[in-house]
């Protein structure tokens, strides 16, 4: 059998290079997509020698041709996908632009149908494949400031079983994650006060690494894994226990 390839969407920072180089490092093939960052992409490929790809994950059109370069540039259709790429633009929602609400949403949640009705056909068409889409804990818990990424996050969450349903019979599961607060540089502008305050309700009294992350994806990803879908993992240090 090919070695499997694995996509990761938003990997060459933060939760997703971790992703990309647990995949790596257990010997998957790895392709990871960025938005903007060129040089820190060119940095990361560079250090890993892992392919990036750049495209808008909100782009529909973009999103078709990518996967086309990636399925192009490897020989093989992606059997992995990691919906991970997202953003956070935080406002009261009685002052949020109507923008901002809907760049959220675009790049958070219309992403993974804009990646998933592109990979899907070659996926049924082969009767195997894993999607993890990457939620958030406040998806489950709500946050101050934050109604566009929660509305966003718990979208995933009705895709991700909704998706799980639709195609469980082709050997495909869709699977969600949920992360606690990790550290990485989305979090990394939030007060030190504040995050001390995080800390002291999370019962293992720490932040989140983006590797314990990566080993939930790589757990779930596995060809082993094929009776779990539809499920959501909270990985996130007792934090939220739903
Ligand atoms: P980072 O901000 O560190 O990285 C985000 C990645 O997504 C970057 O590679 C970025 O590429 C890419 N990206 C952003 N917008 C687009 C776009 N429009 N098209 C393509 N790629 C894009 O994020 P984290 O690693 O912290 O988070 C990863 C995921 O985990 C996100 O979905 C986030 O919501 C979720 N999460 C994170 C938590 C945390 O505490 N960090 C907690 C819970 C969930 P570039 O920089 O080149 O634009």
């Amino acid at each position: 059998m090919k070695t499997r390839l694995a996509l990761v969407t938003g990997g060459t920072r933060g939760i997703g290079a971790a992703i990309a180089k647990t995949f790596h490092a257990h010997h998957y093939n790895i392709a990871v997509t960025y938005g903007h960052d060129r040089q820190g992409a060119a940095q990361f490929e560079k250090n890993t020698g892992i392919k990036t790809f750049s495209w808008d994950v909100g782009d529909f059109d973009a999103c078709g041709k990518g996967i086309a370069d990636v399925i192009a540039h490897f020989g093989q259709v992606p059997e992995i996908l990691v919906n991970n790429a997202g953003i956070i633009h935080d406002s009261m929602l009685h002052k949020m632009p109507e923008a901002t609400w809907e760049q959220v949403i675009t790049t958070n949640l219309k992403s993974c149908f804009n990646m998933c009705r592109h990979l899907l056909p070659p996926l049924r068409e082969r009767q195997f494949g894993r999607i993890i889409n990457i939620s958030s804990i406040n998806a489950l818990a709500g946050q101050i400031g934050q109604t566009n990424y929660a509305a966003s996050k718990a979208g995933i969450l009705g895709f991700t079983k909704s998706l799980a349903r639709e195609n469980a019979e082709k050997g495909i599961t869709v699977n969600a994650i949920a992360p606690g607060y990790i550290k990485t540089e989305m979090t990394e502008h939030v007060p030190d006060d504040i995050m001390q305050k995080i800390i002291a309700e999370i019962p293992v009294k720490r932040l989140g690494l983006p590797e314990d992350i990566a080993r939930a994806v790589l757990f779930l990803a596995a060809d082993e894994a094929g009776f779990i879908t539809g499920e959501t993992l909270s990985v996130n240090g007792g934090h939220y226990m739903g």
